[in-house]
């Protein structure tokens, strides 16, 4: 039992000493039985909301009104929630009601799959009502109840399973499958920041060519932002042994592939909500993309991208090309400079020494000395900087 849970111990003691059940259940279970790296510990429990925050000092109520409080505890936070069932979803994804109850089966079988409705008890009994555990071991992804119930009530579901699909390497059941085929068209139902990250972990994932595949083969892909016009690329990405590491990758492997301009890919993103640094991080990496498997790339493309984004591309290129494209990254590494900070010589000192006055001529010339440097035309000391200097003022008289 992993560290994450022994710390989470306490919790679980001291709500069951209060007469209550607690259990460890979701993602960080199905994740300690796959013998993989787990991130947050959830706790469900029939202790109510009110009865949770009593029980202990330290409480935030992040998610309140789904019964979730937060227990801070040692520099750690756990959330635990209240088993509840939930009703409604008149609009496809969140419920209009969800009542706290005070059994556990009950919450289990809202879950959304099976291998996400598995609890773990505090001495590391497994309960396990609708077949998790020999789903686990068949490697696949099952509804848990009807399919075409679960994907009406919620469709980011059917990305879900799309999306644990290439996580965990797992194949999507027949009837699980046929009702995301079903269902496909109400993705476009879900707000985009959902479908967006999940589409970015389906797209990193260990098997992401099959999660990309299922997009296609079920529809999915038609009611994700931008992708309708784009199949035939797709089906191009799917055949590449893409292997992505972080969300610039995944878009500049896109990017790469619709042949976009910058001004195409801030289009693209921005449909996609996707953050700005994002964006720009991506712009560089595809435009390294174009230019590293064209050869034609120079100093200033990589010291213009930085250091992640040339590493970026580098992994991209590696993973769906033959040819072995690292060495750009030891380009990057003996780059003159790497930074303008770096330049031996200031605006200030140009103005001490008289050579320049503070102008809009100042700034030229420093960008002109800071591209020169990268490109090695001239050396980065002071003395060839100032030499420079005048000839790039003389030049300009
Ligand atoms: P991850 O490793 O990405 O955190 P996870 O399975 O823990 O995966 P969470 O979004 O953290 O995913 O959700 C925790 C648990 O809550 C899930 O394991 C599942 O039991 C349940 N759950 C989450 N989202 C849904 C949903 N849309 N419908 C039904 N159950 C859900
Ligand atoms: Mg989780």
């Amino acid at each position: 039992i992993p560290t994450e849970f022994q710390e989470a111990l306490p919790i679980l003691r001291k709500i069951e000493a209060a007469g209550y059940e607690a259990y460890f259940v979701g993602g960080s279970v199905r994740d300690t039985l796959l013998h993989r790296p787990i991130h947050d510990v959830d706790i469900a429990t029939s202790a109510y909301p009110s009865e949770v925050k009593s029980l202990f000092k330290r409480t935030v109520d992040t998610g309140i009104e789904h019964g979730t409080v937060m227990i801070l505890d040692h520099g750690n936070g756990y959330e635990v929630t209240t088993f509840r069932t939930e009703s409604g979803y008149q609009d496809y994804r969140r419920p209009d009601e969800v009542n706290f109850v005070r059994s556990l089966k009950e919450d289990l079988k809202r879950r959304d799959f099976t291998i996400n409705a598995l609890a773990m008890s505090e001495s590391g009994q497994i309960t396990d009502l609708f077949g998790g555990l020999a789903d686990m071991d068949a490697k696949i992804i099952r509804a848990v109840g009807d399919p075409n119930e679960r994907f009406n009530e919620d469709a980011l579901r059917m990305m879900r399973a799309i999306r644990f699909a290439s996580q965990l390497d797992f194949k999507i059941e027949a009837k699980t499958l046929a009702g995301i085929k079903c269902h496909s068209q109400l993705l476009a139902k879900i707000a985009v920041e959902r479908t967006h990250s999940e589409f970015v972990k389906m797209m990193m994932g260990v098997d992401a060519q099959n999660g990309l595949n299922l997009a296609i083969e079920t529809n999915l892909y038609k009611y994700m932002p931008e992708l309708g016009n784009w199949l035939a690329q797709l089906q191009t990405i799917v055949n590449s042994h893409f292997r992505l590491t972080n969300e610039p990758q995944v878009w500049s492997l896109l990017a790469f592939y619709f042949n976009f301009s910058a001004e195409a890919i801030r289009t693209f993103l921005k449909k996609w909500k996707t953050a700005n640094k994002v964006i720009n991080d991506v712009i560089l990496t595809t435009e390294l993309l174009f230019r590293m498997s064209s050869n034609e790339l120079s100093n200033w493309d990589l010291y213009r991208a930085g250091r992640e984004n040339v590493e970026n591309a580098v992994t991209i290129l590696n993973a769906i090309s033959t040819s072995d494209f690292s060495g750009y990254v030891a380009d990057y590494d003996h780059l003159p400079i790497t930074d303008k900070k770096q330049l031996k010589i200031t605006g200030g000192q140009l103005i001490k020494d008289g050579i320049l006055q503070p102008s809009p001529q100042l700034g030229e010339t420093l960008s002109y000395l800071e591209k020169a440097v990268v490109d090695a035309k001239v050396a980065n000391t002071q003395p060839a900087l100032i030499s420079a200097t005048k000839s790039f003022i003389n030049e300009d008289d």
